[in-house]
């Protein structure tokens, strides 16, 4: 099968148009990344025989769910080797939110998270990642979300996979994003269990990119069992990477943090987390757990949430609980693939 247009640089889009004027080419990428379309036959302005020969997306949309009374859309995509990406978009008052892979799959087998259990397929290409988001953009164009921006204005690396152990195609899809697309630079962010060399060489690109650390434990001796890579990025030189990144960019970066029962929920880890986010001037995003058929863990109760939170402004980091989207089609975080796992008798 032949290459997505989305496979091909945006430099090098000529290549697929090889008998056409030059303008013809800069129609192609506008239709591609800044008025995107589902169908290539709404390109009015090109010629009939390169809409018919063009294929356009590295995927097709297998399944797509709603939630939140519309307010959550997930898209479980396949591409033609079988290899399955989702991503989950959001709207809210003032932006709409795309959560994309970056990997089929995830290498980090993280114990708390049901992508993780199910092992690494394969990294997706610069194209696959940045489709995500021109899919999005494309989908809403025909169906917005009510009362939400009618385009993508945040994008998060928080679906399949650990963006920083594909760094080459990463940086090919950020900059697609934000050179070519046009989004802001601030309004993208980068989550990472704590691959320090993607964290120093990210720190080192030219854009104020957004910066989050899964952290979930405040010690090496917790983290150690709920994140296997953590043996070999310990704490204290993840925290010393995190604030190399705040240095060279200025950007604060965030802490994630699931709650999880009897797990990372005491006072003790709120101490520690407090006096890490103090070091760091980083917000932490505080979420429950979201069970998975995969994974042992579960969220604590309403007061034992309440509790932490407490303690954590106690100690005095700047911390949010926020309530998870997309509970019911397993679009929640941590939650994405658990469908297919089903679907395929796996579990
Ligand atoms: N690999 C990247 C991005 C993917 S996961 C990373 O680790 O940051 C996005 C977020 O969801 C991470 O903070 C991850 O720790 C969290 N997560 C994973 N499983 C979860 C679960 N079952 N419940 C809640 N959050 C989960």
């Amino acid at each position: 099968m032949s290459q997505s247009a989305y496979q091909v640089s945006p430099r090098e889009l000529g290549t697929l148009l090889p008998d056409q004027p030059s303008y013809r080419v800069d129609q192609l990428r506008e239709w591609l990344y800044e008025h995107p379309v589902l169908d290539p036959a709404d390109m009015t302005n090109l010629p009939g025989d390169v809409r018919n020969t063009l294929r356009l997306w590295p995927f097709a949309a297998e399944i797509e769910q709603s939630a939140d009374g519309g307010r959550t859309r997930k898209w479980l995509f396949r591409a033609p080797d079988g290899a399955s990406i989702e991503s989950v978009l959001m709207g809210y008052e003032r932006r709409t939110t795309l959560c994309i892979s970056s990997q089929a799959g995830c290498a980090m087998a993280c114990t708390f998270c049901a992508t993780g259990q199910f092992g690494f397929e394969r990294h997706l290409d610069a194209g696959e990642i940045v489709a995500q988001v021109a899919y999005a953009n494309a989908a809403l164009r025909s169906r917005p979300i009510a009362g939400s921006p009618a385009r993508v204005t945040n994008v998060v690396f928080m679906g399949m996979g650990e963006p920083l152990a594909n760094y080459t195609n990463l940086r090919e899809s950020l900059h697609r994003m934000i050179e070519v697309i046009d989004l802001a630079a601030r309004s993208v962010t980068v989550s990472t269990v704590g691959v320090i060399p993607g964290i120093r060489r990210l720190a080192d690109e030219p854009w104020q990119i957004g910066l989050a650390i899964s952290l979930h434990a405040a010690d090496d001796e917790l983290r150690n069992t709920l994140i296997p890579l953590n043996t070999r990025y310990p704490l204290a030189e993840l925290v010393e990477a995190a604030r190399y990144f705040f240095n060279r960019t200025g950007r604060r970066v965030s802490i994630e943090w699931t709650l999880m029962d009897g797990v990372n929920d005491t006072a003790d880890q709120a101490e520690k987390l407090a006096s890490i986010a103090q070091q760091l001037r980083a917000h932490v995003n505080v979420i429950a757990m979201n069970p998975t058929p995969l994974t042992a863990q579960q969220a604590p109760g309403r007061l034992a949430i309440d509790d932490f939170m407490k303690e954590l402004s106690r100690h005095g980091a700047n911390a949010t609980y926020r309530e998870t989207r997309g509970q019911e089609i397993d679009a929640a975080c941590g939650q994405l693939r658990i469908r297919g796992l089903t679907e395929e008798g796996e579990t």
